[in-house]
């Protein structure tokens, strides 16, 4: 029988297919384990926002360390991964995140007037209140991100559910899969919302709040413009304080989410699915406000469950337990690859990063 690869990693979200391509990096074997289609959990559908403004200087410092990681692998990979055309931001917190900003360093950012904020963003309807373009953010092609990190796994990506996993007691991993009992040398769990349930088995009870969320997508009417950033919208201008959007490659089409998510039973079910139309239908009726060249008739629903740690929006942790690594947070698409080659280092037995371990609270506003 063939030797089993070093590490086994558990999801091919955009978080495992990240960790595996960058143990493969360093020479290391991994297995990724997938129950379903890689990228189709949280990673799921066509574009994410990549933005360096969080509340927290130390996440900002790491996302600018992965803006760099993405590039690296764009590169490699031959493919554009995040466009060039930024990312606006508007309301009251924009001066606050625009010293963290500029405190950090090495972030091309600054505030924008009226009609530059019309040139990057021509989709927006008159603003005239705090706004600030961050130059070094963008669209993230989330489904070529996943493409090509797929493909250049190839086979190592196995389509199989991991139902459980522990430490042997003689320095391995044990993995029960469908198909499967095999021992490696550690295991990466970025199973996103199955992510606490296998942690259970090892004794760890891990603070995960899961929430259903939806994303519309609706087309811009007439010719696609030339250059469309990235929106993050907590103005209060357009009738909501909490809205992202990222344009499609080819910008003829705009995603759009409320940052609200509904409320989940320990069981899995929404406490009530009409919460998720009425986010749906005060979507539609922000873009007939604030994005007047989009047809307000959504073309493309996302509906999904998505996970978060309870001290932000933004907060990502590792919690480790015997050669196993736990990975959970929320807004993880723009960190992936950071946060990928921290764990495949931690998989390596080197110390895992301090500000990921759970009492580092990354991402909470200071
Ligand atoms: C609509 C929407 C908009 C978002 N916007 C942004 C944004 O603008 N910017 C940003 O950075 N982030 C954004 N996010 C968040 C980001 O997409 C997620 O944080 C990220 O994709 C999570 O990736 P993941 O790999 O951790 O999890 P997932 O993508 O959920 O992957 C986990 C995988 O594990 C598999 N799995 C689970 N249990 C098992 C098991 N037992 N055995 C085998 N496989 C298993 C699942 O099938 C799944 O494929 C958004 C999310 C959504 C839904």
């Amino acid at each position: 029988m063939d030797r089993a690869p070093d590490v086994a990693v558990i999801g091919a979200g955009i978080v495992g297919l990240c960790t595996a391509y960058a143990l493969a990096e360093r020479g290391t074997t991994a297995r990724v384990y997938e129950s379903g289609v890689p990228g189709h959990g949280q990673s799921g559908g066509e574009s994410r926002v990549f933005r360096h403004a969080h509340d927290d200087p130390r996440l900002v410092e790491f996302t600018r360390q992965g803006r760099a990681v993405w590039d690296e692998w764009a590169d490699r990979l031959g493919a554009e991964l995040i466009s060039r055309d930024g990312v606006v931001a508007l309301g009251s917190p924009v001066p606050g995140r625009l010293r963290i900003l500029q405190d950090a360093g090495g972030i091309r950012v600054r505030t924008v007037d009226s009609d530059e904020l019309q040139a990057g963003m021509p989709l927006l309807a008159e603003y005239r209140g705090p706004a600030m373009l961050d130059e070094d953010g963008g669209a993230i092609r989330t489904r070529v991100a996943v493409q090509c990190l797929a493909d250049a796994l190839g086979d190592s990506v196995v389509t199989d559910e991991v139902l459980s996993l522990r430490p042997t007691g003689h320095g391995t991993v044990e993995v029960l899969s469908t198909v499967g009992r095999e021992e490696y040398a550690s295991a990466v769990v970025c199973a996103g919302l199955g992510t606490a349930r296998l942690a259970r088995n090892v004794g760890l009870s891990l603070p995960i709040r899961s929430a259903a969320h939806v994303r519309l997508t609706f087309q811009v009417r007439g010719a696609p413009p030339e250059r469309v950033a990235c929106l993050q919208d907590s103005s209060g201008d357009f009738g909501e304080v909490g809205v992202y959007a990222a344009p499609y490659p080819g910008n003829s089409r705009y995603a759009v989410g409320l940052s609200q998510a509904v409320e989940v039973r320990e069981d899995g079910s929404v406490v009530d699915p009409g919460a998720l139309a009425a986010l749906s239908d005060r979507a539609s009726a922000y873009v007939s406000r604030a994005l007047p060249r989009l047809d307000p008739e959504p073309v493309e629903y996302l509906h999904c469950w998505v996970t978060s740690l309870p001290w932000s929006e933004d907060g990502i942790a590792v919690w480790e337990a015997d050669r196993i690594l736990f990975a959970a947070g929320h807004n993880l698409f723009k960190q992936a690859p950071r946060l990928g080659r921290a764990l495949a280092g931690a998989a390596m037995a080197e110390k895992l990063e301090e500000n990921l371990r759970p009492s580092a609270t990354l991402g909470r506003p200071r």
